[in-house]
C-alpha cells in the first residue's frame, strides 16, 4: 500500500488558502457534525439578544440594515442565527412603531469554505412585492438579501461604516497561522513530539498566545473601521478556565489526547515519520478571559457590555451515550469535520483515513471518560461601537 502522500503535502503556514471545515454533506462533513455548535449557540441566544438590544436603530435609514456572520462555515447554523438576528431587529422596529428597513446578510469565511453547500441551504427570498410582515410570516423563506464574502476576518472584509451587527461563533480560536518559531527546529518553541499545545512546552504555548493576541487585535482593528456608529458585535470562541495556556481545557482533550495518540500510533507503526508528525500543529488557541480582555482593552474602540466565560457543554452529540462505538465515531467525526482538511493536506487522504480510524478506536475504548469529561468553555463577548 503506498501510504506516502508526499506529493500532497502543503505547508500549514499557507493556512488561509486551505483551512476550511469539511464541506459537502457526507458523514464527516461540518454540515453533519455541527449540532453541538448549534446547541451551544442556542444556549447563548439570550446573550445575543441583549447585544442586539444595544444596537442603535435609525428610524428611517437610507441604507439596508447589515448583518455579517464571520466564520459562517457551510452548515445550517449560520442561516439559523442570521434569521434570529433579523427577526429580533424587526421586532425592535415594530416596537418603535417604525417600518423595518430592508436587510442585507453577509456570510463570510475563508475562500476555501464550501459556499456552494451553504448557498444551496439558503431558503428562497420572500421580499418582492410583499410587505415585511408578510415576508416574516412566510415560514421557510428569508427576508434578507444574501451575499458571500470570502476572506480572512483578521483583515478588512467590508467598506468602512457599512455593518450594523457582526456575529462570529466558534471561529476566533482558529489562528491565522502556526507561529513560525513553533515550526523552527532550532527554537525552544519547536513543538517536538506534539500536534497541539496542550501539555506542550511553555514557550510553544506562549508563541500561540502571542499569535492569538496579534490576530484578535487585527480582527478588532478591521471591525472598528467597518462597523457603523452605534453597531454591536457578538463574539463566541473556544476558551479555557485555566490561566496556564498549556492546559487547553476541552480543546486540549479534543486535539491533545486521543488525537495525539493516534498520530503516535502512525509513527510507531512506521507509517509516518516522527518529523512529519512534529511539523503538524493544530492552529487553534483557546484563550483565557484575561488573554481576550487584554486585547479588547488595548484596542479601545469598543465598549464592553459583557465579557465572560460560558460553559458550553460537550462537543459530542450522541443518541446513546452508553454506546461506546457511537461515542467513538462521534468524536472521530467531529474532530475530522474541523481539522480533517488540514490532516489530508499534511499526510494525504489515505494516511488521514488511517489516522481517524485509530482515533475512533481509541475514543471508543475511552468512551465513558469522554462522555464524563469532554466539556467546552467559551469566551463570550458583547461589544458596542459608540
Ligand atoms: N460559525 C459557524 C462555524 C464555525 S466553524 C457555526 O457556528 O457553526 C469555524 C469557521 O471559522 C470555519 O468555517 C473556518 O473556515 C472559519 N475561519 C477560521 N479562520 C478564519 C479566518 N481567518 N477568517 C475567516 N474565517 C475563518
Amino acid at each position: 500500500m503506498a501510504l506516502q502522500g508526499d506529493n500532497l503535502v502543503v505547508s500549514v503556514r499557507k493556512l488561509e488558502k486551505m483551512l476550511s471545515m469539511k464541506g459537502g454533506k457526507g458523514e464527516s462533513s461540518y454540515a453533519n457534525n455541527s449540532q453541538a455548535q448549534a446547541k451551544h449557540a442556542r444556549s447563548m441566544l439570550h446573550l445575543l439578544e441583549s447585544t442586539l438590544d444595544r444596537v442603535q436603530l435609525e428610524s428611517s435609514p437610507e441604507t439596508p440594515f447589515a448583518v455579517a456572520d464571520l466564520g459562517c462555515s457551510c452548515g445550517g447554523n449560520t442561516i439559523y442565527i442570521v434569521d434570529v438576528i433579523i427577526k429580533h431587529i424587526t421586532k425592535r422596529y415594530e416596537a418603535m412603531g417604525s417600518e423595518p428597513p430592508e436587510f442585507s446578510a453577509f456570510f463570510s469565511d475563508l475562500p476555501s469554505n464550501d459556499f456552494n453547500t451553504l448557498f444551496q441551504l439558503l431558503p428562497p427570498l420572500a421580499i418582492n412585492g410583499g410587505s415585511m410582515e408578510e415576508c416574516l410570516a412566510a415560514d421557510g423563506h428569508r427576508s434578507y438579501f444574501a451575499a458571500g464574502v470570502p476572506g480572512s476576518f483578521y483583515r478588512r472584509l467590508f467598506p468602512a461604516r457599512s455593518i450594523d451587527v457582526f456575529y462570529s461563533a466558534f471561529s476566533l480560536h482558529w489562528l491565522s497561522q502556526v507561529p513560525e518559531i513553533v515550526m523552527d527546529k532550532r527554537s525552544t518553541a519547536y513543538n517536538k513530539g506534539r500536534v497541539f499545545i496542550h501539555d506542550a512546552g511553555e514557550s510553544t504555548a506562549n508563541a500561540y498566545k502571542k499569535q492569538f493576541q496579534a490576530d484578535l487585535a487585527g480582527f478588532l482593528r478591521s471591525r472598528s473601521r467597518e462597523m457603523k456608529k452605534g453597531g454591536s458585535m457578538f463574539l463566541v470562541c473556544l476558551g479555557r478556565t485555566s490561566v496556564d495556556p498549556t492546559d487547553q481545557g476541552g480543546a486540549g482533550l479534543l486535539f491533545g489526547t486521543h488525537f495525539q495518540d493516534a498520530w503516535d500510533d502512525l509513527v510507531k507503526e512506521g507509517l509516518v515519520e516522527s518529523e512529519k508528525r512534529d511539523s503538524f500543529n493544530i492552529p487553534v488557541y483557546a484563550p483565557s478571559l484575561q488573554d481576550f480582555k487584554e486585547v479588547v482593552e488595548a484596542d479601545g474602540s469598543f465598549g464592553i457590555n459583557k465579557l465572560e466565560v460560558f460553559r458550553g457543554g460537550s462537543p459530542l452529540v450522541v443518541n446513546r451515550p452508553d454506546d461506546e462505538a457511537e461515542v467513538g465515531r462521534a468524536l472521530a467525526n467531529s474532530c475530522r469535520s474541523v481539522c480533517g482538511v488540514l490532516v489530508d493536506a499534511h499526510i494525504g487522504d489515505q494516511l488521514s483515513e488511517e489516522l481517524f480510524k485509530r482515533l475512533e478506536c481509541r475514543a471508543t475504548n475511552h468512551a465513558k471518560d469522554l462522555i464524563e469529561q469532554l466539556q467546552f468553555f467559551h469566551i463570550v463577548a458583547s461589544l458596542s461601537f459608540a
